[in-house]
């Protein structure tokens, strides 16, 4: 299948290939053509994908084939959760827009609303916005929806996650009944099928991977280590390993903080980016990490919704989330696009349901290890240890392998319940590359 063949324009195709897009994802794929033909879609694919060209390209498709009004309202809607999400969505959308005409925009919170209030005003065609910012101009009517065609919510799961569910209410109330609406999602919860039901109409469903599962190309597994040891295992992985783009979670603000403020210390070029940095040094902190100056970026899990960073080989769970479907957003962040990439959680004592609850979710189980010279010693896992009350020597040890690698490197004890039917870079779709 061609992007030709699902009767995108001459323009957007040109504007494909320089993007460098060959052959449409699967979602695209089923995507495109409904878009086109104007219904609702309720959309569910893994991240990395490409949600974002598959309602992108025939929204625009559709918005550049009506005659255009002279002083460019908002035709098209798309409410994004993250103020990152949202500046690499309209980036997506300049890239195609530019070739038909169409004027794109953005507006969240965090920083001055004076520019993007000149924006609007000089006439947008196309408004990517997070809710907040969003019905603020509409209250200070700097910005009117009334001319909205297409509203387009994107990761709507994490939306709700947030809370934005009121928000999406009050914008839903404020836009033309007729109008066409697209939901897309990479889980597929009991509240986003609600949602899809209160404002779809008459959607086309279309889901191109298994619900709530992950992309095989990554190699996910879990290392069992004390809390108060996962710094050390940190650096000791990145270290040895000489990992040079390195994504890691924290659960908390003050963790991220203090996790790359210690890596620092070891020397490895680090930048933390979550909810109370501004806007500006989160913008400086992704650019530096994605042009390799920042080598280890620590975040929150603000972070991972949505964030694009092409080719991320490797991802870090210092803390496990305590909801399941962030674990899929987190690791979403590595093997984008076809390409593989590992994905690390390092499980404390008190996380082992953590990682029960994930593998329920994702219905497979990860690979448990345990690194020589890191041996828990917490009660949960070894008991026998907490009886004697003594650690393991701190030094990791010189001479030994510092990873288990999969295929049988030494010392490579297995946790209850080990197993290991995570995608070890086998199979997964590999019809279409990513971007380089
Ligand atoms: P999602 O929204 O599903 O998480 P994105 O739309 O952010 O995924 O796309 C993930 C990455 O894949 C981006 O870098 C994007 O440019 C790239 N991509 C999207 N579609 C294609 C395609 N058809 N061919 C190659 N790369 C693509
Ligand atoms: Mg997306």
């Amino acid at each position: 299948m061609s992007f030709k063949e699902l009767g995108l324009s001459q323009a957007l195709l040109n504007a494909i290939e320089r993007k460098g897009y060959e052959i449409p994802s699967p979602i695209q794929e089923k995507c495109i053509p409904v878009v086109l033909e104007g219904k609702d879609v309720l959309a569910s694919a893994q991240t990395g994908t490409g949600k974002t060209a598959g309602f992108a390209l025939p929204m625009l498709q559709r918005l550049s084939q009506e005659s255009q009004k002279h002083n460019r309202p908002v035709r098209a809607l798309i409410l994004t959760p993250t103020r990152e999400l949202a500046a690499q969505v309209l980036e997506d959308v300049n890239d195609f827009g530019k070739a038909v005409d169409m004027r794109a925009a953005v507006i969240f919170g965090g920083v001055s609303q004076v520019p993007q209030v000149k924006a609007i005003r000089n006439g947008v065609d196309v408004l990517v916005a997070t809710p907040g910012r969003l019905l603020d101009l509409v209250d200070q009517r700097l910005l009117s929806l009334s001319n909205v065609e297409i509203l387009v919510l994107d990761e709507a799961d994490r939306m709700l996650d947030m809370g934005f569910l009121r928000d999406i209410k009050r914008i839903l109330a404020l836009l033309p009944s007729k109008r066409q609406n697209l939901l897309f999602s990479a889980t597929f919860s009991k509240d986003i099928r609600k949602l899809a039901e209160s404002f779809l109409n008459h959607p086309v469903t279309v889901s191109a991977t298994p619900e709530n599962t992950t992309v095989e190309k990554i190699v996910q597994r879990t290392i069992r280590v004390d809390k108060d040891r996962k710094t050390s295992l940190t650096i000791k992985l990145i270290a040895e390993g000489n990992w040079q783009q390195v994504l890691v979670f924290t659960r908390t603000k003050h963790g991220a903080n203090r996790l790359s403020e210690k890596l620092q210390i070891a020397n490895i070029s680090s930048a933390a980016i979550h909810g109370n940095k501004t806007q500006n040094a989160r913008t400086a902190a992704l650019a530096g990490f994605k042009t390799g100056k920042i080598r280890v970026l620590v975040a929150t899990d603000i972070a991972a919704r949505g964030l694009d960073i092409p080719l991320l080989p490797h991802v870090i769970n210092f803390e496990l989330p305590n909801i399941p479907e962030d674990y899929v957003h987190r690791i979403g962040r590595t093997g984008r696009a076809g390409a593989s990439g590992e994905a690390i959680s390092l499980v404390g004592g008190d996380e082992v349901d953590y990682v029960k609850a994930i593998e329920k979710l994702l219905g497979e189980q990860f690979k448990k290890d345990i690194i020589p010279g890191y041996e828990p010693v917490d009660p949960e896992t070894a008991p026998e240890k907490k009886q004697q009350g003594q650690r393991p020597p701190r030094k990791p040890n010189p001479n030994g392998n510092p990873r288990n690698k999969k295929s049988g490197g030494g010392g490579n004890k297995s946790g209850a319940g080990a197993g290991n039917k995570s995608g070890g870079g086998s199979g997964g779709n590999s019809k279409w590359k990513g971007r380089r």
